[in-house]
């Protein structure tokens, strides 16, 4: 099928809710800044745009993938022969009830920016999440924290769409989160969620905040392109000091490099190819199995590899 073929009838229709483009570079849409381009990439603004998307990719045959903000993908050099959807216009909207302490944000929001808006109305609960780029959506397919809180633990309900179902909702209890993992089927975009929040002082909420953005300013290469920790912790050990420990603190191939200031951390140095993250990516695999007989799994998502590692 012709490239422009696809998503064709879309692409000419004036009244499209959101953008369409072809061959673009996803490495502008990943905070590591790789990866090469989607065959068609489509910021989708409202629910109908949402549909037709898939529907027209569910006839035409071409597969889709949900991005979010990019800040936990690894794309690939060749990469994504489909549809990219991202949301925005209608799913960047939330509003707050004081009454219910409920935030109810659209998948496209950015979750910093919910997370300030707490603090700004004086309620905790979302304090974890400070300095953790990305969207609602992203964060809440990440189940997006650390070990102990994360976003799971805030949410009322989930909303989301189904091509041929249409909307449908979810109570948190309703879905499983675990460190790094939730049970969404994979053929559903997350368009909606409702979070609780609950009364603190504002001063316990800022310190909270800045005490956490502070041991991320020390311990995290922030300056750096990254997509975050590469690796899930595994059970009682931490995968920075593993791979330190391993060696192969400062290992570069390449344009990548593994931070020497956290070891979970591959950073792009400037030119990095994803071929390069994906080779110190292997190393570090292989390297801590070698000594310490720890199988590390990624926590960073794969987009566009032959295998989905
Ligand atoms: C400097 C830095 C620090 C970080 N710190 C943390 C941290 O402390 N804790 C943490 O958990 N993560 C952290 N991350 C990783 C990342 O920010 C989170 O996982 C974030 O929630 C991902 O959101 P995103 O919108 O960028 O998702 P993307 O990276 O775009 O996508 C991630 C996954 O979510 C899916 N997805 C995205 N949107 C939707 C949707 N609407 N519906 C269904 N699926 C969707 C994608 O298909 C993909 O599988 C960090 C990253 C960086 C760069």
């Amino acid at each position: 099928m012709a490239k422009h073929a696809v998503l064709g009838a879309l692409a000419a229709d004036d009244t499209f809710c959101g953008e369409i483009r072809y061959d673009e570079p996803l490495s502008r849409h990943t905070t590591l800044k790789v990866g090469g381009p989607a065959r068609v990439w489509v910021r989708a603004d409202s629910l109908s745009a949402l549909a037709a998307v898939l529907s027209a990719c569910r006839d035409q045959s071409v597969p889709w993938f949900v991005m979010g903000r990019g800040s936990n993908l690894l794309v690939a050099d060749a990469g994504y022969p489909g549809v990219v959807v991202t949301l925005g216009g209608d799913f960047k909207q939330w509003n707050y009830d004081p009454e219910a302490m409920e935030f109810t944000v659209g998948a496209a929001a950015s979750l910093p920016r919910i997370v300030q808006e707490a603090f700004r109305q004086g309620v905790a609960g979302l304090e974890f999440a400070v300095g953790t780029p990305g969207s609602v959506g992203g964060a809440l397919r990440m189940n997006a924290g650390t070990r102990s809180e994360w976003l799971g633990s805030r949410v009322v309900r989930v909303t989301s769409y189904k091509l041929g179902t249409g909307l449908v909702s979810r109570q948190a209890s309703d879905v499983e989160w675990g460190y790094r993992h939730t049970s969404f089927p994979a053929d559903e975009v997350l368009v909606e969620c409702v979070l609780s929040v609950n009364p603190a002082e504002q001063a316990l909420i800022r310190a909270k905040m800045e005490e956490k953005l502070t041991r991320r300013k020390r311990t995290q290469p922030l300056d750096d392109a990254s997509c975050g920790s590469v690796f899930r912790n595994p059970e009682g050990r931490s995968a920075g000091a593993l791979i330190e420990g391993a060696g192969l603190s400062g290992a570069r191939v390449g344009g990548a490099r593994i931070s020497p200031k956290h070891a979970n951390f591959i950073v792009n140095t400037g030119g990095a190819s994803a071929a390069d993250v994906k080779a110190l990516i292997d190393q570090a695999k292989q390297k801590v199995k070698q000594h310490y007989g720890i199988e590390l799994t990624t926590e960073v998502r794969f987009l566009g590899f032959p295998q989905q590692a």
